[in-house]
């Protein structure tokens, strides 16, 4: 991969100064494997103008090996320490092995982590021997982690004919010996790295220095916190007064907030260093809490870049001010935080008291998320880890020993399953009323705010809440910042959607004439088109005139394959043909009625959205459809399927609206056939049933034979697709599905079926008088509840709304709740061809950039 990581503005010129140095830091999550280290050895090696000093972290997941095999020791587990001891050891040999072409260069590497491994093996069975596990030996055990790490890149360096040198961080980076915690001596660190580092650039020597380690007192190993190699790097780049430091990560840059927890997260394209200080401190997992302390007074710029895209340009953190629109850039969620309430009269007055709850929990090495005091001064609140809750509370017990037996203090309180949630922005101290919309956004999303603090430098506003509630909380406030517009770009790069079509039919001819007229600003693109006999496909797209070409044969009932460049193939083969193309945000559209899944998953597995209108692949086998699921959320894919309920009515799109804003639907009701709506007013209206049916299959409003619609099965699969979203568990064998075909009329010919409509209309005119005896009309009704599913004829009330459908109209109705008494009702138009593909082509809409 061409890494042309130099070629970005940085904050300075580097003209004129021979040594212009930059420092790169690999994270954990990026080095996985050997293939991740090779990559960053590429990245190190790309040709530039600048020197670089290298930081990296432990191999994806070691450090909480390190951690786990440290608790079994004090545990006095010793086979628990062997296992996990052994199995770091395979992993880091593999690796090596995989980064070393040469077998010398092998064995030598094997040997350093023979030794390595071996004496973690002796200093762990010495901890399970004593059972005790002190501070100093467990960052000594842990700091191994980033140790080998930068072993294994040197070595790869090596190999590579690169002059390179281990440099170990003990000796360069000074601390203040707090272990597990550890921050630099800013000035002694200065002094350490002018004299060792610099001289070895000078040389064109490479440096790699292990991540997250330093040096404590009379020369013990500290570390400095989960993340800490992101404040090794930024130390480096202010001691070296580097061009720039780049943190290469496994995310495209620091993001509006955390993608797994908010889907729309976007890249923030820069923040001022306040800014992206405040978030880290208040818990952004993307950079080390106090990664940015030592740039405070140094002008060095920090780009967060994705690792795996190494010309994407990430985010830059400096000195400037963007973005001025957006008054908050960011927020950040923390889990797991216990709330610790103070209270007592005797606060009222008494200066210090939030000091000193400050210093008590400082001295017992807990680390403090959020304060607020209430006004009334009657309370403090704070937030810790839950799992120091305790802890702090009997911290905070002793320090007030005094104030509590004088009962000046009525007593501590901790309550844990709670989150804060932090919004940060320069603008926010300009612009009145930040705080209170992110209230009334969180009200309406239905979060209940349990304390709030304001940060003083009036650049963040932090809220407690109950953990349930984060992943809700975050989307509201996101939403409400419009923070997905941000930057105008989505995660990926490309300005295209491409578009491939399976299945050419009614719906996807009607899709193919209203593509070209959609009016965003990424149109998207048809690369392919797939039916039963095979597939055409152009990696650029296919031009208007081969798109004319293969709607006409369509039109005219000859399959794709008697196209010129058309291939045969199945639809599976088909999708994965095309998927060994680059292609740019791809999806598959499957506006067929077939089962589909084998080529869904195809697609699912090349990382292919999907649109689906086909109804088949949602209400499969639970077992199938929960796979197909599982299979996206790996591959961080999307599946869109709107027009599955409700052609063009924006059902899912309600449903989801009201889930994201904290609703609960309980029951779904519906009348989700156009045609079966059609017959049933008919007949309403007087028209005998053989009529009314014939002029329905006049009108083109059946399937070729009317009782695949008579027979309720097409309303059966809307409703299953609704109830598993209700999270009903059922199977489409477990909905009652009330036919409309008498048992007699199931198995004859279609052509006898039709002969003999007649002979119904007694029937139906009968039910039909009986309804109307009782002031209802006759309605085919859709059911479902998280436990039932049920479709079927049933006379309904006039005052219903399900009354009051003409024709061909479709209706959902939503009971949730919100909407208990006034249930949510979505009518409109629920069938045909046009309807359906501009449900479809909202879909794919929804997935192109803004
Ligand atoms: P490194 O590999 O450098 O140690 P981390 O794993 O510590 O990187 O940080 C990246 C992780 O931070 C991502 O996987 C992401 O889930 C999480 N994260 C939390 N908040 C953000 C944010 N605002 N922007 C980007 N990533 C975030
Ligand atoms: N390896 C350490 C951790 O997982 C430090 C780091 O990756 O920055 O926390
Ligand atoms: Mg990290």
């Amino acid at each position: 991969m061409p890494a042309r990581s130099s070629t970005r503005p940085a904050g300075r010129s580097s003209a004129g100064r021979a040594t212009a140095v930059e420092v790169f830091k690999f994270g954990g999550a990026s080095l996985a494997d050997s293939a991740a280290v090779r990559h960053a050895i590429d990245l190190i090696l790309a040709p530039r103008t600048t020197r670089v000093v290298n930081v990296v972290s432990a191999l994806a997941g070691v450090t909480d090996a390190l951690l786990a095999i440290a608790a079994s020791a004090r545990d006095g587990d010793v086979k628990a320490v062997d296992t996990g001891v052994d199995r770091l050891h395979a992993r880091h040999a593999h690796v090596g092995d995989g980064v070393l072409p040469n077998i010398r260069a092998r064995k030598a590497l094997r040997r350093e982590l023979d030794e390595a491994f071996e004496e973690l093996r002796m200093l762990a069975h010495g901890v399970a021997s004593l059972r005790e596990l002190t501070p100093r030996t467990r960052d000594f055990l842990v700091a191994r982690g980033e140790q080998l790490s930068a072993r294994i890149v040197v070595a790869g360096l090596v190999a590579r004919k690169a002059k390179a040198q281990y440099v170990e961080a003990a000796e360069i980076i000074q601390t203040d010996g707090v272990f597990g915690n550890a921050f630099p001596d800013l000035a002694a660190t200065d002094r350490l790295v002018r004299a060792t580092l610099r001289p070895l650039v000078k040389r064109k020597v490479i440096p790699v220095v292990p991540g997250f380690v330093g040096g404590g007192e009379g020369g013990a190993l500290v570390t400095l916190g989960r993340g800490g190699s992101d404040l090794t790097a930024t130390v480096l780049g202010r001691s070296l007064k580097a061009e720039r430091i780049t943190l290469w990560k496994d995310v495209p840059g620091l993001m509006t907030t955390d993608p797994r927890l908010v889907p729309t997260a976007r890249i923030v394209p820069q923040l001022n260093v306040r800014e992206a200080a405040e978030l880290a401190y208040y818990g952004a997992k993307v950079l080390h809490p106090r990664a940015l302390i030592p740039l405070t007074r140094v002008r060095v710029p920090v780009f967060v870049r994705p690792f795996a895209e190494p010309e994407a340009p990430g985010t830059e953190i400096s000195v400037r001010h963007t973005l001025q629109r957006y008054p908050v850039k960011a927020l950040s969620i923390v889990r797991g935080q216990a709330l610790i309430t103070v209270t007592g009269n005797g606060m009222l007055g008494v200066p210090g008291i939030a000091a000193r709850t400050f210093a008590a929990l400082q001295q017992a090495g807990i680390s403090v998320t959020l304060i607020s005091q209430a006004s009334s001064e009657h309370s403090i609140c704070l937030c810790v880890p839950s799992e120091r809750g305790k802890d702090a509370k009997v911290a905070l017990e002793r320090a007030f020993a005094l104030e509590l037996s004088r009962r000046e203090l009525e007593g501590m309180d901790a309550q844990t399953g709670m989150a804060t949630l932090a919004v940060v922005g320069l603008g926010m101290a300009g612009s009145p009323g930040i705080a209170s919309r992110m209230f009334t956004a969180l009200s309406r999303a239905g979060v209940n705010i349990v304390a709030i603090a304001q940060g003083s430098s009036e650049l963040n506003i932090s809220v407690v809440i109950a953990e349930r509630d984060a992943e809700a909380a975050a989307r509201a406030v996101h939403d409400e910042f419009q923070l997905d517009k941000i930057g105008g770009g989505g995660v990926r790069r490309d300005d295209r959607l491409d578009v491939v079509l399976l299945g050419v039919g009614q719906i996807g001819r009607e899709l193919l004439r209203m593509l070209p007229l959609s009016r965003r600003r990424v149109r998207p693109t048809v690369v392919g088109l797939i039916d039963r006999s095979g597939f055409v496909f152009e990696p650029d797209g296919l031009s208007p005139r081969q798109l004319a070409s293969a709607v006409a044969l369509k039109a005219a009932g000859k399959p794709l394959t008697s196209l010129a460049h058309a291939r045969k193939a199945s639809a599976p083969e088909a999708v994965q043909w095309i998927a060994t193309h680059a292609l740019a945000r791809p999806v598959l559209v499957d506006v067929t009625a077939d089962d589909t899944l084998p080529a869904i998953r195809k697609a699912l597995a090349a990382d292919m959205d999907i649109v689906l209108a086909n109804k088949k692949p949602l209400s499969a086998p639970r077992a199938e459809v929960a796979a197909l699921r599982a299979l996206a959320e790996q591959h961080g894919a999307r599946i869109l399927h709107e027009t599955t309920v409700g052609a063009g009515l924006p059902v899912m799109d309600s449903y989801a609206k009201l889930v994201e804003t904290g609703d609960k639907v309980l029951r779904v009701e519906g009348c989700t056939s156009g045609t079966l709506g059609f017959l049933l007013t008919e007949i309403g209206k007087g028209r005998p049933f053989s009529e009314a049916l014939g002029d329905a299959m006049a009108r083109g409003y059946t399937e070729p034979d009317p009782r695949d619609d008579l027979s309720g099965m097409d309303v059966a699969r809307k409703a299953l697709i609704l109830a598993r979203m209700l999270g009903f568990e059922g199977d489409l064998t477990d909905v009652t599905v009330d036919s409309l075909v008498p048992e007699a009329y199931r198995s004859m010919p279609v052509a006898k079926f039709k002969a003999t409509l007649a002979d119904q209309d007694k029937m139906w005119a009968d039910r039909q008088a009986a309804a109307t005896k009782q002031g209802k009309v006759l309605r085919y009704v859709l059911r479902a509840t998280p436990t039932k599913v049920a479709v079927g004829l049933q006379a309904v009330p006039l005052s219903h709304p399900l009354a009051g459908l003409r024709g061909t109209d479709n209706q959902i109705v939503f009971t949730t709740k919100r909407y208990k008494e006034h249930p949510l009702v979505i009518t409109g138009p629920g069938a045909g061809p046009a309807v359906t593909a501009a449900g479809v082509l909202n879909d794919i809409l929804q997935l192109t950039p803004a």
